[in-house]
This record gives structure tokens, C-alpha cells and sequence, in this order.
């Protein structure tokens, strides 16, 4: 039945929530033409429940539809945002035994045109690290340490994951690399959680070609380090995950080398921060092929 979730409901924790089969909300992230990674949150309308505050857009589900569905009916209503345009990528669930809450991840490449309703004073695309300096709705301030994405910068050794798939790239490792530059300009604002990793969203994406394959002509969103003639790929690898690094990005370096993921985990940030977490081209790979 149409908004049958719509009531309140006391939890095994003994609080009183909205939604009586539970609730969701849409963690959507994009990237601005900036580079900065930015999440559509919710300034929530002074009637409402924990009213005046900051949120996600998102509210009560309904007996029939999944947390997705609702996630995404609830954006529609609130932020008149179409479902078409969101790629869904994970959900956090936060069971409070009798009621729970699900955070949806979700991305679209650029900020997205909103249209608030009544539940609204304004829908905002937030910069991550001004989140938690807003009165946050006090549920959504609970779980942001949980389902927090931190940005990330993806370095690509092109040549390693060339290698990786063996679809004739050896013929024209410029038109190769080429297509897979292309191919990662779709890694814009992606949501990930890597294997031990805490989330991200691809902020930017670095890709360092080395010998024939510097001729491949750059995409339009990823960007593009070249090794100089006659050196060596893996010291332009080393040399932009070390730029990186020291001005505070996270990185995840993608590459199957073992002599380059043991020069890439040497490095750290100010203030000691982590090195490059390094993953295989699979990983890439299987990103890439998600639609
Ligand atoms: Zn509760």
C-alpha cells in the first residue's frame, strides 16, 4: 500500500522512530567540476520531526518495496531527483532490533539539479569535510562515522592493467591505452569500499603512461602523467602517488606490481598519513564493467 510505512515505532533500544517497517536514506555523492566531492543532504523543514536540522533525503518504508526502492521513492518526492540518472552501490544497515535504517550509496557523476518539497527548507550538495560542522538530524550524525565515503584519488599504472587482459593491446598499446583512459573517465564520484578499506568516492582518477603508450591522447575527466622518454614508469607512479599522498589525498593505486606496491606502501603523508592502499587490476577492472 501507498506510504503504509508512514507511523512511528519503538525500537529494542526503547527509542521512538519514524517508519513501521524501518526506513532508508540516499547517501548520493558527486564531484564538481572543482574536484570536490560533494553529498546531497537535506536542510529539513522546521515542522518536522528533529525539525531544522541536517539530513538525507529519505524517510518511512513501505510494506512492499525494498530499502532501495524506498531510498529512491522518497529522493523522488523530496529532491525531485529521477532514479535513472543514480548509480545504486552499497547499502549500511543500522538495525536497532524492531526498527532499522539503511543508508544507500549512490552516485551520479555532477551535482544534480534539485527541486525541494513542504519536508524542505533547502537541498544543499554539502562538500564532504562541511558535514559535520551542520546541526546534523541526530540519527544521521550516529551512523555519518560509519557510512562516511572519504575522497580518493585512483592512481592507474596503465601498462600493468593493460597487461592484465589480454585483448590484443600488444598491437596498438596507444589505441589500448587510450580505450582504457576513456573507460575510467566512468570512475567519476563512484562510490567504492575496497577489500579492508573504509568507503571512498573517486575524486579524481591519475593515470601514468609510460613508453608507447604515451601517445594515447587524453580523456576528458581522468587525468594523464606521462613517464619522460627513456624512464621508467614505475618512478612516475612513485612520483604522483608521493605529490598525493603529501597533500593529504587518499590514494588507491592499482597495479599488480610487487616492486611498485613496495615503494608505493613506504610512502606517508603529514601528519602520518596512510600510505596508497594498493589493489589489483581486477579490482579496476570489475569497477569498470559495473554499469
Ligand atoms: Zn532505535
Amino acid at each position: 500500500m501507498e506510504h503504509d510505512g508512514n507511523g512511528w515505532v519503538q525500537c529494542a533500544r526503547g527509542h521512538r522512530h519514524w517508519g513501521v517497517h524501518g526506513a532508508a536514506g540516499l547517501l548520493l555523492h558527486a564531484v564538481d567540476d572543482d574536484g570536490v566531492v560533494r553529498v546531497l543532504l537535506q536542510h529539513r523543514a522546521a515542522w518536522s520531526h528533529h525539525g531544522d536540522t541536517w539530513g538525507l533525503p529519505g524517510g518511512a518504508r513501505d510494506s512492499h518495496e525494498d530499502v532501495v526502492a524506498a531510498a529512491l521513492r522518497e529522493a523522488g518526492e523530496e529532491a525531485a531527483l529521477d532514479s535513472r540518472a543514480l548509480r545504486v552501490r552499497h547499502r549500511f544497515v543500522d538495525d536497532h532490533g524492531g526498527w532499522a535504517y539503511t543508508t544507500v550509496h549512490a552516485d551520479t557523476p555532477a551535482p544534480l539539479a534539485t527541486v525541494g518539497n513542504g519536508e524542505s527548507e533547502a537541498l544543499v550538495w554539502v562538500a564532504l569535510p562541511a558535514v559535520p560542522g551542520l546541526a546534523l538530524h541526530p540519527g544521521f550524525a550516529a551512523t555519518w562515522p560509519e557510512v562516511r565515503a572519504d575522497p580518493v584519488v585512483v592512481l592507474v599504472d596503465v601498462a600493468n592493467v593493460m597487461g592484465s587482459r589480454p585483448d590484443g593491446w600488444w598491437r596498438d598499446r596507444a589505441g589500448a591505452a587510450a580505450r582504457l583512459l576513456r573507460s575510467l573517465d566512468a570512475l567519476r564520484a563512484v562510490t567504492v569500499v575496497p577489500p579492508g578499506g573504509r568507503p571512498g568516492v573517486v575524486g579524481a582518477v591519475v593515470a601514468v603512461l609510460e613508453g608507447a603508450s604515451v601517445a594515447a591522447a587524453d580523456p576528458d575527466w581522468a587525468q594523464v602523467r606521462r613517464a619522460p622518454r627513456g624512464g621508467h614508469g614505475d618512478d612516475a607512479i612513485v612520483a604522483a602517488a608521493a605529490e598525493l599522498v603529501g597533500a593529504g589525498h587518499g590514494v588507491l593505486a592499482v597495479t599488480a606490481d610487487r616492486g611498485l606496491r613496495a615503494r608505493l606502501q613506504a610512502l606517508t603523508g603529514p601528519r602520518g598519513a596512510p600510505p596508497p592502499q594498493a589493489l589489483g587490476p581486477r579490482w579496476l577492472l570489475d569497477l569498470l564493467d559495473q554499469p
